[in-house]
């Protein structure tokens, strides 16, 4: 699958777990990592090891040279975010990107990144976590996508009344949810427990992976559609 049609499922997946314009941007994300072990996305891995690995090295020497303004949490922060870029730079294509150890891990990662960096400002958060997974190229178009689904958030008006972390963390996951069921229908089909299992995940399954995104979305919403039914 390519990544109009990656961005079309995650925004589809997203929406139920979408209240506000960032959560989008994080959606997205999270539909368009798994593919960073491309070849042709080489200069976003790159660039991601080059910044993330600065903000270690330069910790590790504040904790060396200047340890009363070392601070643990972006140390490992940091490391963290390293860990985000040295996943799809070791793996092989569908490899460990397209697994549901890394959706746990990245969805935590930039999720939690974006739910800190909230502080400054929420939109902004949303933006850098979909500026970590694009080059110029492709966030140019895949905002096109973006701004047609804030367009649609607007009208809608759907709250799901996620807050907290989750509010950043689960967009993410659906984002990366949506990928892999995207990627099961494709002939080459996706291994999501490899390392420890290669079976492969072909369009069948994929339905079962669509089971567990309703039976999310119905668990959200079940007060409001409680409510409404009541
Ligand atoms: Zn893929």
């Amino acid at each position: 699958m390519n990544w109009r049609g990656h961005t079309i499922l995650g925004i589809i997946f997203g929406l139920p777990f979408i209240s506000s314009p960032e959560q989008i941007f994080l959606a997205l994300a999270g539909a368009l990592y798994p593919d960073l072990d491309h070849d042709v996305k080489e200069d976003i891995v790159k660039r991601g090891l080059l910044v993330s690995g600065g903000i270690v090295f330069i910790n590790i020497l504040l904790y060396f040279f200047e340890k009363d303004i070392f601070n643990i949490d972006l140390f490992i922060l940091g490391v963290s975010v390293l860990l985000i870029y040295l996943i799809p730079y070791f793996s092989e294509h569908r490899g460990l990107t397209h697994t549901l150890w890394s959706l746990l891990f990245v969805s935590f990662i930039l999720g939690y990144l974006a739910y800190k960096l909230s502080a400054i400002s929420a939109v902004f958060a949303g933006l850098i976590s979909l500026l970590m997974v694009t080059n110029e190229i492709l966030l140019g178009r895949v905002m096109i996508f973006a701004i047609f689904a804030w367009a649609i958030l607007d009208i809608l008006k759907l709250n799901p009344g996620i807050d907290g972390s989750f509010h950043y963390i689960l967009p993410v996951a659906t984002g990366y949810l949506s990928h892999l069921v995207g990627d099961t229908t494709t002939p080459a089909g996706v291994r999501v427990f490899h390392p420890i299992s290669n079976y492969k995940l072909r369009k069948k399954e994929g339905y079962i992976l669509v089971a567990v995104w309703i039976f999310m979305v119905v668990y959200v919403w079940k007060d409001i559609i409680l409510n409404f039914i009541g």
